[in-house]
């Protein structure tokens, strides 16, 4: 990780295609721990402030990549940058922005923008990524407060912030929650990165995998499993696909050079 100025880092806050949820999370968090403000200078940060600043020690960016001229944008903002944060599932992972990778782009312009498309120059949606080195990423949708501040922390004091690799099934038992599949339901919680406590499983809700695969899934036992709850076919595609869409086609695209 490229090193940066540790007495009060200038940070600065971009945002590509999202929803600016992450950026609020961000928000509110500084709202609620205005301490953090002490220990770091923000720069830029365009949904609380006017300012511009050439370089930063920190960028934080939120949204995918969705059209070619992001790429000029993110590359210019790469080389301003000391270190880059990935913030939240659409920088981490193309989030549900990539959902629209699963169909004919073409189709996609003409639903979103009708006669007007030739206007855009959309294209796949893509992680950061895909397009820029990324030296840390904060996953979720949103990012989780808590973890939002233990990896600023690490940064601060010169850690390289490490997220954990192992399934939210895992947080979801110590908090003794009662499994989604015992009361009938499906969730991707048994592949998906932990960090988030299990918030939706134990607040009643499935997890559908918004802070991005493990290393090391088992996709397969996973669709069995969901397939022997009820779940149909295209709903158990479906249910991948709202999160998973780039990690599964680089999955995909990798067994294929294989074989
Ligand atoms: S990750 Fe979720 S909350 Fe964050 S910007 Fe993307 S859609 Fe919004
Ligand atoms: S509810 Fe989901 S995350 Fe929790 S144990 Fe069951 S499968 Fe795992
Ligand atoms: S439980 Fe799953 S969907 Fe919910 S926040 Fe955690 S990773 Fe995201």
């Amino acid at each position: 990780m490229t090193d940066f100025n540790p007495s009060k880092p200038k940070v600065a806050f971009f945002d590509f295609t999202s929803c600016e949820g992450c950026q609020l999370t961000v928000l509110d968090t500084l709202q609620s721990n205005p301490e953090l403000l002490d220990v770091v200078e923000i720069v830029e940060f365009r949904e609380a402030m006017t300012g511009h600043a050439d370089r930063y020690d920190i960028a934080f960016i939120e949204g995918s990549c969705t059209r070619p001229s992001d790429e000029e944008r993110l590359a210019s903002i790469r080389a301003r940058a000391g270190v880059v944060i990935a913030l939240g599932s659409c920088a981490h992972i193309a989030g549900i922005n990539a959902i629209r990778n699963n169909m004919p782009l073409v189709e996609v312009r003409q639903l979103v923008y009708g006669g007007d498309a030739h206007y855009f120059d959309t294209y796949a949606a893509r992680p950061l990524s895909a397009v820029i080195a990324v030296d840390v990423v904060i996953p979720g949708c949103p990012i989780d407060s808590d973890e939002f501040l233990k990896i600023v922390t690490a940064l601060l004091q010169g850690r390289s912030p490490e997220l954990p690799d192992y399934p939210v099934c895992i947080e979801c038992k110590l908090r003794e929650t009662v499994c989604v599949y015992q009361r009938g339901g499906t969730c991707l919680g048994p592949v998906t990165r932990a960090g988030c406590q299990a918030i939706c499983p134990s607040s009643g809700y499935q997890c559908v995998g918004c802070r991005g695969l493990i290393s090391n899934p088992n996709l397969e036992s996973m669709e069995q499993i969901m397939a022997e709850h009820g779940l149909e076919p295209k709903d158990r595609q479906d249910r991948f696909n709202m999160f998973l869409s780039w990690e599964l086609q680089g999955r995909r695209m990798q067994e294929a050079s294989r074989e």
